[in-house]
């Protein structure tokens, strides 16, 4: 088979390893790629959002499988002009992809299954949104409806934070028009969990367990970003809850689409909060998440091709997935003053001799190549896994490699994984 893959970071680089790995594959094809990928892939400068560029491509070229890693193609529609050109493609419609665009689609479609998220409303008018915050009170939660990179959320610990926050999005317009409607929702408490399954509409096939450091410092301190390390298993979701996550929030979700009108194949992302051994909704995402991709596909033992293929034709019979039973840790390294402005172009050191270390493996995200050096070019540069028996082995593995790889101005959290130890 010919793979195409659609992507550029550290999640399309862990992709293009393990379908690699697959012995139905002959080629892989990956656009636009990056430094590392282009060790296992064609590189291909066609830009992830160039739908036109893309299916013109899988056609010239007879791609069997297109397989699309960030969300940005899928809410432009990537999937329904492959599909509509006799083309396979792994990744949900334009509809179902709302689940991720639309704040609103997706707390509407939670209210109407009973699927456990937080309450919320939603304002297209910003007096009626700060009336409604003044009667909630504090902490709550601000977000703009769209897409807005990670970025539209405001956990506001006082009211006025959260005014502050409304006008943001609604009167400066900070999110463009991702901004014109708020959603105001009940803070949760508890610990973050990410949860994916493959499903090809109909069926379901749960990933394991993984979780997500979403602050740029130590002890969760410091803005927001993509993601800056993540471990898999992810303890706080044993195995009963596990079950209960797919039948009381994965089935129904699933389920809600299709009935809906909009089946919802690919891979579903559902980032949860946990407390009192309860799951809820915080969001879904349309696509594998970025680091979490990384350590769980360094651990999957079963063949990712067959099933990517079987959700793209709605054809998932697979019941369950094969699983390393090492924990794996990945680490992200990444340029200094990020998620704010950083300095790109700093040469890369260390990378061969990290490469020689065993259960240890560095995908590249924002790299490229400078005068014949792997130099630093986006916020979150690599993703460094590394695997143990136990969760405490897979950290210092993937430590000593970030050990090894050094540039100009470098940051990484010292603390991925440690959440898990202290269970
Ligand atoms: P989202 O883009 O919806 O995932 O939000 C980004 C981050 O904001 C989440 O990962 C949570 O850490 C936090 N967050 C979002 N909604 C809530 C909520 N209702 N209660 C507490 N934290 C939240």
């Amino acid at each position: 088979m010919k793979i195409l893959v659609v992507g550029a970071g550290g999640r399309e680089h862990a992709l293009v390893w393990k379908i690699a790995q697959s012995p139905l594959v002959e080629k892989i094809y990956c656009a636009p790629g990056n430094p590392g990928i282009a060790q296992l892939a064609e590189c291909v400068a066609l830009k992830a959002d160039d739908v036109d560029g893309l299916l013109a491509f899988a056609r010239d070229n007879a791609i069997d499988l297109t397989v699309v890693g960030p969300e940005a193609p899928l809410t432009l529609g990537i999937a329904d002009r492959f599909r509509a050109a006799g083309l396979t493609i792994f990744g949900p419609s334009q509809a179902a992809a709302r689940l991720e665009g639309s704040k609103s689609f997706s707390k509407d479609l939670m209210a109407r299954y009973d699927i456990p998220t937080a309450a919320y409303r939603t304002f297209d008018d910003r007096d009626e949104a700060a009336a409604y915050i003044r009667t909630q009170g504090a902490p709550i939660v601000v977000k703009a409806d769209g897409l807005a990179a990670g970025k539209g959320v405001i956990v506001a610990l006082t009211v006025e934070e959260a005014l502050a926050a409304v006008d943001d999005i609604m009167v400066a317009g900070a999110f463009g028009a991702a901004g014109s409607q708020v959603v105001i929702e009940e803070f949760m408490a508890g610990e973050e969990a990410s949860f994916f399954v493959f499903t090809d509409g109909k069926n379901i096939l749960p990933l394991a367990s993984s979780q997500d450091h979403k602050r740029v410092y130590d002890n969760d301190e410091g803005p927001n970003t993509g993601g800056m390390g993540a471990y898999s298993p992810a303890p706080v979701v044993t195995e009963a809850l596990h079950r209960d996550i797919v039948e009381t929030i994965v089935r129904p979700t699933i389920d809600g689409m299709a009935q809906d009108g909009c089946p919802y194949a690919g891979i579903l992302y559902v980032g949860l909060m946990i407390a009192d051994g309860k799951a809820r909704v915080v969001e879904y995402n349309a696509r594998f998440g970025d680091p979490e991709a990384q350590p769980l596909l360094v651990r999957l033992k079963s063949d990712i091709v067959p099933v990517m293929l079987a959700c793209a034709t709605g054809e998932l019979a697979q019941t369950e997935l094969a699983w390393h039973d090492k924990a794996a840790v990945c680490v992200v390294m990444a340029s200094g003053g990020y998620p704010a402005d950083y300095v790109k172009g700093y040469p890369i050191q260390g990378l061969d001799a990290a490469a020689k270390i065993d259960d240890l493996i560095v995908f590249h995200a924002g790299t490229a190549n400078k005068d014949g050096q792997v130099v630093n070019h986006g916020g979150r540069v690599l993703g460094v896994t590394g695997l143990g028996v136990t969760v405490a082995e897979a950290i210092a593995k993937a430590y000593e490699g970030v050990e090894k790889i050094s540039w100009q101005d470098v940051h990484y959290r010292k603390d991925i994984g440690r959440k898990a130890l202290n269970r």
